[in-house]
């Protein structure tokens, strides 16, 4: 038996939201994704926190017990019942949750329309030419460093220790959004996958959530020294640019740990953090996460 609910995500869950935020405060909302009438014996009902878009994250909260699939791929559930899912910067406009209770009793179908977003174009000028257009000797780097940030981001570790505690990596002027199309030195390249936050070398950059440090690389091609945390459940988070690194690979790091400095290293035009946000292959956008109604976040940026 498949049951499928269809929901309108827009002003429904919007106003489920918001009655939840005034109940829970900002600790924690959740609004709830059982339609109307849902009768406690038809099977679970799952719970969703955040705004269906691209780039953004959903926290769910379901029964602890059941599987959840989403688009067809079983995500990890904490003891709690707590779930994340990740929408890409171009994710599909439709996002199907399957709840499987383990008795394998009635199936549930949830249909979640998902906003799609217009993103900026960036053109950025000065850059030396070579970490534009790389020359044939820096491949082999380029493909390792991508490969060793690849593995990173399919780390599925047991712990979910985003929801302990949130802050910005540093105060400062949003000098990139998320997802722009990117033109560097007159050349289109990947968009944008993180926001770049303009500071002063040597300004101290946060852990924006607690976990474990999955990367220290001191000389990446693109991304300069580089650390990446692991905050389970796919759940990673990137700092690159760095002028330092205070951390180790294999440590464990608490939200607002500083975990290094800013710097200029590797591709950047000035001195600046580039702060990245991924469940998995998803790249999400750190501005949306910071503002996420589940997230309590300290230390807004400056702008
Ligand atoms: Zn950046």
């Amino acid at each position: 038996l498949t049951l499928v609910k269809t929901l309108s995500p827009g002003v429904r869950l919007r106003a489920v939201l918001a009655r939840f935020t005034i109940v829970l405060g900002v600790a924690l909302a959740f609004g709830s994704l059982a339609p109307q009438g849902w009768a406690a014996d038809t099977g679970p009902a799952i719970e969703i926190s955040g705004e269906p878009v691209q780039s953004g994250l959903l926290i769910g909260r379901g029964p602890a017990g059941v599987e959840v699939h989403v688009n067809d791929t079983r995500v990890r559930q904490s003891p709690e019942g707590l779930f994340l899912i990740g929408l890409d910067r171009d994710a599909p406009a439709d996002l199907v949750i399957e709840v499987r209770p383990p008795s394998g009793g009635a199936k549930l179908t949830y249909r979640l329309a998902v906003k799609s977003r217009d993103y900026d174009v960036q053109r950025i000028d000065g850059l030396p030419e070579r970490s534009v257009t790389p020359k044939p000797e820096d491949v082999a780097r380029i493909t390792a460093d991508s490969n060793a940030l690849r593995e990173a981001r399919q780390r599925d570790s047991v712990h979910l220790a985003l929801l302990a505690g949130f802050v910005w990596p540093l105060e400062g002027r949003i000098s990139g959004v998320f997802g722009s199309q990117r033109i560097l030195n007159g050349k289109p390249r990947q968009p944008h996958r993180g926001i770049d936050i303009a500071a002063p070398s040597g300004t101290p950059v946060r852990a924006m959530a607690g976990g474990t440090v999955s990367l220290a690389a001191p000389d990446m091609f693109f991304t300069g020294r580089t650390v990446v945390i692991d905050h389970g459940h796919g759940l990673s988070s990137i700092y690159a640019h760095l002028h330092e690194i205070d951390v180790k690979p294999g440590e464990t790091v608490e939200a607002g740990r500083i975990i290094g400095q800013v710097g200029q290293t590797g591709r950047a035009s000035g001195a600046h953090l580039h702060w990245g946000v991924s469940l998995f292959d998803a790249f999400l956008d750190p501005a949306l996460l910071a503002r996420h109604p589940a997230l309590a976040t300290a230390g807004a940026p400056a702008n």
